[in-house]
């Protein structure tokens, strides 16, 4: 089920309060708070103010009288999660953007450290797994190291398979089973 379905009557008002009150605040794109998925110069600024925007989203969630609401250590420790998950995935970036031929073994080494936590807070947090998410994680980081760093060929490069990624996605939508996902989408990429 989708974070947007399994969002109950009762939860809207928090998150919208979260997404005037937060988000807003640091120009994370509108598209955000109305209920849609966020463009790459709102996950930009939202990887840019980590620290800050889950530290304000933490404040609001403590300060709300809720029946049923979890502990407030339990809020504090689910924020920092998400909080450190998007750090590291920003370390990770930073990695794969090194340019072709600069990249050093040292650099291979913090990419792996970095992801092997976030795939980590990635389970812990219950996020779903996307053929994006997957490749990110799991090879990215070999493809860089085989061509002796990627990041200068990037914006052509990686905007053109985003837009096959987003493609795919789109198709693999109803798809909930991954491996299921990953075999559909392997055929798709065999016969494109
Ligand atoms: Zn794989």
């Amino acid at each position: 089920m989708s974070y947007r379905k399994s969002v109950g009557k009762s939860e809207k008002p928090v998150r919208c309060k979260i997404e005037s009150a937060v988000l807003c605040k640091y120009n994370i794109d509108e598209s955000a708070y109305h209920g849609g998925n966020l463009n790459g110069v709102a996950v930009h600024r939202l990887m840019g103010n980590a620290s800050e925007v889950f530290s304000e989203i933490e404040m609001y969630l403590s300060s709300l009288a809720h029946d049923g609401k979890c502990g407030n250590d339990e809020t504090k420790l689910v924020c920092e999660k998400y909080q450190q998950s998007l750090l590291l995935l920003d370390g990770v970036f930073s990695v794969l953007c090194i340019p072709h031929g600069k990249p050093v073994p040292d650099d291979y080494k913090r990419g792996q450290d970095f992801t092997k936590q976030a795939a980590k807070l990635w389970d812990e947090l219950h996020l779903p797994s996307t053929p994006k998410q997957h490749v990110l994680l799991n090879h990215a980081l070999d493809q860089m190291e085989s061509f002796g760093g990627f990041g200068d060929m990037m914006e052509d490069f990686i905007e053109q398979s985003h837009q096959l990624g987003d493609r795919a996605e789109f198709q693999l939508v109803h798809i909930k089973d991954f491996e299921e996902k990953a075999a559909v989408q392997a055929a798709n990429e065999s016969i494109s």
